[in-house]
């Protein structure tokens, strides 16, 4: 019989797509369950969570919509949501008036704190894969992000080590490493902040 590998390919992409987006399904349903307990759309804690855990002058409306893959108009009206919940804030930057920052308020600090439990209901499927599962899943999840990265699809934020930008402890003191992308000195603590300019070392 005629074995074809390109057709075989083709076979097998297209009925992990299917699986793949069946996942994404099944995934944004238990997501809209857990945010819905806490008045929000899972978009907003991912908001809420980007402005967290992203480094303060990296956190502007700009890379919040590019961290979701959307327009900056569908990110902004999400964003709007959270001003209106008083959850976050907006500063216009100084230095250009295009940039816009964004801020939690105290209100959003405390949700933040409350949200530790949100995800916990996909944790608990993940481990009840078999042992076995997890290095596949792992090495086939990493490889695929890798492509949604390259191809502009997705983009990861990461703290500054193994950046290509990152000169660390080139000075003494309170800011000790350098990033040469936005030519500035940096805190330690600032430094294992996610920043969504990450550009990983090859
Ligand atoms: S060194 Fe890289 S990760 Fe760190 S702030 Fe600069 S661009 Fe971002």
């Amino acid at each position: 019989m005629f074995f074809d590998p390109k057709l075989r390919k083709q076979n097998r992409s297209a009925s992990l797509s299917m699986a793949l987006l069946r996942v994404a399904q099944a995934i944004k349903s238990i997501n809209q369950d857990e945010s819905g307990a806490f008045g929000l759309s899972p978009v907003q804690i991912q908001a809420l969570q980007f402005i967290h855990h992203t480094r303060d002058d990296m956190v502007t409306v700009k890379t919040f919509a590019a961290s979701i893959g959307a327009s900056h108009v569908t990110a902004v009206k999400i964003l709007n949501g959270l001003v209106q919940k008083g959850l976050i804030y907006k500063i216009t930057s100084s230095v250009d008036r295009r940039i816009t920052h964004l801020r939690l308020t105290n209100e959003g600090f405390a949700l933040i704190v409350k949200l530790n439990q949100w995800g916990n209901r996909l944790q608990d499927v993940v481990q009840s894969l078999e042992e076995s599962s997890y290095e596949k899943l792992e090495a086939g999840l990493g490889a695929l992000v890798k492509i949604m990265q390259q191809q502009g699809y997705l983009v990861v934020a990461e703290p500054c080590l193994g950046c290509v930008h990152f000169k660390p402890n080139i000075v003494q003191g309170e800011y000790p490493h350098y990033c040469d992308l936005i030519e500035k000195y940096l805190t330690h603590e600032a430094s294992l902040k996610e920043c969504p300019e990450h550009t990983y070392l090859r």
